[in-house]
Order: C-alpha cells, then structure tokens, then sequence
C-alpha cells in the first residue's frame, strides 16, 4: 500500500517515517474519544463540540456562539467549534499569567526534560494527529505527516534550550568589573495560527516559546480546531503544567482579545496578510511585540538551461501538493520562451497524473479544498482569466469525486497566458492553480519576482551556478530555493519573508525565536577585592 503521494517533495514527508495507511476512520480514534467523553466539551447531539482548554481544564467556555467544522471530502458538518468571547480570553491570560511565574523559575535542565518528552509524544501519535489534520483539513495523509515531521524539527531544536540561552560574560572591564548578560522570558505569549497547516504552524511556535520560559496561548484556526486539543493533551502528557499551553477557539473576539490585553506580551500570527497587517497594527498599538507573517504569491524562475523534467515534476508537487493551500506554494511559474512550450507539455502530463481523492485515501494525491467558499473562490478566478485569454492547459474546474460529489474538490489547474493584470497573478488563489508567464530571461524574471508585492519564497530551476548567484542576491524575498521549489527553511534555521509576507522584523522558529520570546539583561557588576583577599592573579609556570 502506497504510503506517500506523488506530490510528497523528499523533504516534506519529515523524518518520521510513520506509516499512515487506509482510509481515515474519525470515530475509532483517541482524541474523539477524548473530546466526546470529557464533561466540559460535550456532545451536541448530532456534533461534537470542540472547546477551548484554559488552565488544563478543557472547557466549553462561557458563550454560545458556534461554528461548524467540515469534512471537506464529503462537505459534511462533523463537529461545531466554540467561539471565544471576552471573558474566556480574560479566563485563559489570567491562568497563564500564573502558570508563567513558576514555569520561568523552573530550571532549565527540566523545561529541557519537558521538551524531549513532548517530542516523544508527537512522534508515537503522529498517525493519530495526521488523521485529525486530514479528517478536517482535507489534505492526504502523508503531507498531514510531513508537516508534523516539519513541526517536530522545531521541537528538536527547542530541546537544546540550556545551549541556545547560555548568556555571555566579559570578565575585568574595568578594575573588578565583569559584565554579562542573559534573557528572561517575557511572560504569556500569544500564537494565532491559520487553517492550512493545523499542526505545523503551532509547532513553529509553541516549543519555542515555552522552552524560553513564557506560558503560550493558542488561538488556532476555527476551520480545523481539533488538532489543537491533541497537542495540548501531549503537552500535558509530557509533564507540562496547567496553564503553560492553553488554548481558545474563536474567531476576531478571540483575536482581538488577546491582541489588547494587557498581559499579553507578545504575539505570534502566521495567517493572510489583510489579518497580519491588522494583528501588527493592534498589537503594536497595544505596546506588544509582533511577528505578523502574511499572504504569499511564490514564483518559480525556470531557465533555458533547466532539467526540465525535474522542474515539471517539482513544480507540479509544490503547486499542486495540499491542493495548493501553503504558503510557499508555488502558484506562478516564469518560464524561459525558448523553453516554455516544452516545459508546458511536460506540466501537462504532471498535472493530469495527480489523482484526486479525499485525503485519507491511501491511493490519493490531492484531497479537497478547505470550504465550499474556497471552491468556487478558485473557480471563479480561473474563469475571469481564461475569460480574459488565458488559455486552461489542464482545468480543474468542475471537478468530482465519484461517492464524494458534495466535496470541495478542484483539480490541478495549469493557466498559459496570464498577465500581470489579472486576478489570477494578482491575488493570492490559494488553490490547486499554476499561472504561467513566458520571461525573455534571468533579468526579466527578477524584476517580476521583485515587482510584487509579497515576498515569501521564490525558485529557480537552473544548471549555471551564476545564474543562481546572481538570483538569489538580486531577489527581494526571504526564503530562496536553487532547484529546490519549496526552501521552507530547517529547524535550527528561521523562517520569514518579506514585504507583504511579513510585518515585524523577527521571523519564525530557530534562533530568532530565541530572542523574539526573550529579553535581554546585561549586568555590570563590581566586587571589590577585600584585604583578607590575598589571591595572586599573575600566571605561574607550574601546572
Ligand atoms: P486567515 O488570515 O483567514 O486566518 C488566520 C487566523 O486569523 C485564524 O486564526 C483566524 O481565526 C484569524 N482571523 C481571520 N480573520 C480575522 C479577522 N478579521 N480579525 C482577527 N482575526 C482573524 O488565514 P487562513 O485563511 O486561515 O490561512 C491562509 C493564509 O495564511 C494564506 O494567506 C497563507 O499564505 C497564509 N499563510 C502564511 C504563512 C507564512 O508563513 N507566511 C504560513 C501559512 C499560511
């Protein structure tokens, strides 16, 4: 039985290796046994409920407010989220507030234990957290794998903690002077996170923050909520104290609530960049430090002198991989004229192998779009173009899953003849689409690289390593792949674009997560020598 898609990139099923077979059976699993058995989330009749967990108590919260969540395979309701208000976000800061205290005074050697003990969780539930992820994201098993894979690289990473905050010491500054500096946790940290990777987004995140010593309160997305509840059950399993991970459904109450309370102390959102610029904006205003990542348009540079059949295999993986729905998707490929029409031959054949099915089958390549909306959202934009003269290579408009006609499914989609002008390159689709322009070359490419507006993650596909150095110093954007179509950085590295993709100056996980979720102390200290010190400092030729 097949354990990985086609559009699995090498790098993106992680380094578990867990194996995920069969078709996705929601009911048998742990976590809904949990969810449905716990007194405070419960049953809704004909849904489950899934609630908020403030202070290591699940909880339904002190609203009514209510949103279904799908199965977008089948378009089915499967579980309703409970909408945070006000005074469940008061509930949840006030818990972390307290927990944060002692969790910074606990040695580092036992955040440390904690951090390994979390990661032997993620990795014997993996299968377990990969069928959540797929039962309400959509995308197929194996990709649900990968991007836990991904997360768990931080986890690693946050497991050195008493390495990566070892402060510095300058002895003898000054007559019996030293200085030295160290960094202190900032207190409760808040991570608001987006739908496409339920898992790997938070996991960016939360080890970071509480390795460095704060409590972190997540506010996931209301359209996949569940893989939250999983990870603060393994939280709590490894040994972290109530209170250190929380987290709140919830929509804009959620968010703006935590945005400007004022115990808060810093804020982490990963999400579209209409919302990234409103989380900087409030946040800021608020007196917090922000790291608001955005939108993405990625393009993929392919030169004449491309493998061109390793460059229509990876560009139809990282276009096409979690139906398009990453952020370093590619969605825009600038293709070389001489190459163009062989290039697109190639795409085409790529294109129309990728099997769509819902994402817990095992023999599935892409699964279904997150909602209704998004469906016809993507549809819409590929009709204006081709409407407007682009030309539909392989169109995925229209497209059904015999069994599963109430889906949300759109098929790989590859667009020739796209201008600048339309939606189609303009917007961020966020779908199963390819939007091809034809460059004269190299210098053509990076100025329609560096003339929009968001700067995520760029590719080239070239033999010349000048080319490539010429590419990656020109680009203004922060993750570059050099034949490689997705450059999500590893887990000791941080990751972050620029412009539109990114407001605040700190990225993402790695070292720059250790001084976002710190801050700094330098003391200057002088300790006199007394004269009952009778200590010769002079070097000594013995020993
Ligand atoms: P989104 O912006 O709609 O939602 C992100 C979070 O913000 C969610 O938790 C949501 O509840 C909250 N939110 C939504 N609208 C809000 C509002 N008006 N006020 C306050 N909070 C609000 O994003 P999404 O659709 O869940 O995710 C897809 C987007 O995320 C894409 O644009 C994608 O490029 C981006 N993304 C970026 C990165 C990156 O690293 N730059 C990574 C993953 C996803």
């Amino acid at each position: 039985m097949r354990t990985r898609s086609v559009l699995s990139l090498p790098y993106s099923a992680g380094v578990l290796g867990a194996s995920v077979t069969g078709p996705v059976d929601v009911d048998g699993l742990a976590w809904r046994r949990t969810v449905t058995a716990n007194p405070s989330i419960a049953s809704t009749g004909v849904t489950t409920l899934v609630g908020h967990v403030i202070g290591g108590a699940p909880t339904p919260g002190v609203g009514d407010r209510r949103q279904d969540v799908f199965d977008p395979a089948t378009g089915h309701v499967t579980a309703q989220v409970a909408l945070a208000e006000q005074a469940d976000v008061d509930a949840a800061v006030a818990a972390a507030l307290t927990a944060a205290e002692g969790w910074a005074q606990t040695p580092l050697g036992k955040r440390a234990a904690v951090m390994f003990a979390f990661r032997e969780q993620l990795i014997s539930r993996t299968a377990e957290l990969a069928a959540v992820i797929t039962a309400e994201h959509g995308k197929v098993l194996s990709d649900a794998v990968g991007e836990i894979g991904r997360g768990l690289e931080v986890v690693e990473f946050a497991c050195g903690i008493p390495q990566l905050l070892k402060g510095e010491y300058s002895d003898q500054v000054a007559t019996d002077v030293d200085v030295f500096s160290f960094r202190e946790p900032l207190g409760v940290v808040a991570g608001i996170t987006p739908f496409n990777f339920p898992a790997m987004v938070p996991l960016w995140m939360a080890p970071m923050a509480i390795a460095t010593g704060n409590a972190f309160i997540l506010k996931p997305s209301e359209r996949d909520p569940s893989a939250s509840l999983l990870l603060a059950e393994m939280w709590a399993d490894a040994g972290l104290p109530d209170g250190v991970f929380s987290v709140l459904q919830g929509d804009r109450v959620a968010v703006d609530g935590l945005l400007t309370h004022p115990d808060v102390a810093a804020v982490s959102f990963v999400g579209s960049t209409a919302v990234a610029k409103h989380v900087h904006a409030t946040a800021t205003a608020h007196g917090k430090r922000v790291q608001a990542l955005g939108g993405a348009k990625n393009h993929a540079v392919v030169l004449a002198d491309a493998d061109l059949d390793l460059a229509a295999t990876h560009l139809t993986a990282a276009a096409f991989g979690a139906a398009g729905e990453r952020c370093m998707a590619v969605s825009v490929a600038l293709v070389a004229d001489e190459v163009a029409d062989a290039l697109l031959e190639r795409l085409r054949v790529t294109a129309l192998a990728v099997r769509v099915a819902p994402g817990g089958d095992p023999a599935s390549d892409m699964g279904p779009v997150i909602t209704r909306d998004a469906q016809q959202r993507i549809e819409q934009i590929v009709t204006e173009a081709v409407d407007g003269g682009a030309r539909a290579l392989v169109d995925g408009r229209g497209h059904t899953v015999a069994g599963h006609e109430g889906g949300f499914f759109v098929g790989p989609t590859v667009l020739d003849g796209v201008s600048t002008g339309m939606r189609a390159y303009a917007e961020e689709v966020f779908g199963p689409v390819l939007v091809v322009l034809r460059v004269s070359g190299l210098a053509e490419a990076i100025e329609i690289v560096n003339a929009n507006p968001y700067g995520n993650g760029t590719a080239l596909f070239t033999a010349s390593g000048d080319a490539a150095r010429t590419f990656q110093r020109s680009v203004s954007v922060g993750m570059i792949g050099i034949n490689v179509p997705i450059p999500v950085p590893v887990g000791w590295h941080s990751f972050g674009g620029w412009k539109d993709s990114l407001f605040g100056e700190s990225h993402v996980y790695g070292p720059e997560a250790v001084r976002f979720y710190t801050r700094g102390k330098v003391v200057t200290s002088r300790w006199p020598r007394s004269a009952s010190t009778s200590f010769h400092f002079g070097r000594t030729t013995a020993g």
